[in-house]
């Protein structure tokens, strides 16, 4: 009887096994590439409604360069470009605290463009020349409270003596930082030739986003000097954005001043009370829909 038994699972127990096996083929079968999906499968991409024309917008621009101590003599020429990094620290406390949230000069563009929304309380932090320091003392801070900046690099400076070098800024796009364009050589773009100034709008764009696979479409002008025909070389390079220097009034941004907007410049240790009313304006922004812009 036993014998018997043992026959039967000795001839049935293939079986399971080819069975098993072409079940578990059955499964396994390679999937035919490029599937066409069903249009009806595919999410509807959001809908924005581009913003009124004259849509205005309440958006302080903070612009910082250094971040550190000023210690050495050339430091100390340039002693009002020095944020220390307690000052920073305190600055980007007060705007969590307060609900600002981190936006891109992208984002930006896209709202005016396509509606694409900003958050409710917007700020842009900014960063000009690509100083070593803006890695090694600002980026922790940023990191700290959760926000993301904006490093204007100047491409023939990348790498150089105290500057941040490639990987450094390859580390802060990885992050989710935003890059910016501060021209080939950091020149007054007021001064150069029509040939000179083109380069030095479209190079450093072309060098930028080849190294770090990105693109690049916000600019800041050196030295904060722009005109007409500064601006129109910048738009022409395929910028959406130009950043200025100085702006005394709390900024308020709009289509037409896309290309020079203006900015709160964070020179030396400004008061947080100087600060405060830059970020909390007293009056709203003219011509400003209703929230939520
Ligand atoms: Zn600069």
């Amino acid at each position: 009887m036993m014998k018997q038994k043992s026959n039967f699972f000795c001839k049935v127990a293939p079986l399971f096994l080819v069975l098993a096996v072409a079940i578990a083929l059955l499964f396994v079968r390679p999937q035919p590439a490029n599937e066409v999906i069903p249009a009806a499968e595919i999410p509807a991409p959001p809908k924005y409604q581009p913003p009124p024309e004259d849509v205005a917008i309440r958006l302080p621009i903070l612009v910082y360069h250094h971040i550190g101590h000023a210690e050495t003599w050339r430091d100390s020429a340039y002693k009002s470009l020095f944020i220390e990094p307690e000052w920073l620290d305190e600055q980007l406390k007060y705007l969590k605290e307060n609900g600002f949230e981190s936006v891109s000069f992208k984002a930006v563009s896209d709202f005016f463009e396509s509606g694409k929304p900003l958050p409710k309380r917007p700020v842009l932090i900014t960063f000009d020349d690509g100083n070593g320091n803006n890695y090694t003392n600002a980026l922790p801070i940023l990191r700290k409270y959760g926000f993301t900046a904006t490093f204007f690099i100047v491409t023939n400076y990348t790498g150089n003596g105290s500057f941040m070098n490639e990987e450094q800024v390859h580390e802060l796009v990885a992050e989710g930082h935003e890059i910016g364009n501060h021209s080939v050589s950091h020149q007054k773009m007021t001064a150069l030739s029509d040939e000179a100034l083109a380069r030095e709008a479209t190079r450093s764009k072309e060098i930028l986003e080849e190294l770090y696979g990105i693109e690049v479409t916000a600019f800041a002008y050196p030295f904060g000097k722009y005109d007409e025909r500064v601006m129109e070389t910048v738009r022409a390079a395929g910028h959406k954005t130009g950043r200025s220097f100085s702006g005394k009034d709390a900024p308020t941004i709009t289509r037409g001043n896309l290309l020079n907007m203006p900015v709160v410049s964070i020179w030396g240790n400004l008061p947080m009370k100087t600060w405060d009313k830059y970020l909390f304006p007293p009056t709203p922004a003219p011509h400003t829909p209703q929230s939520p812009y």
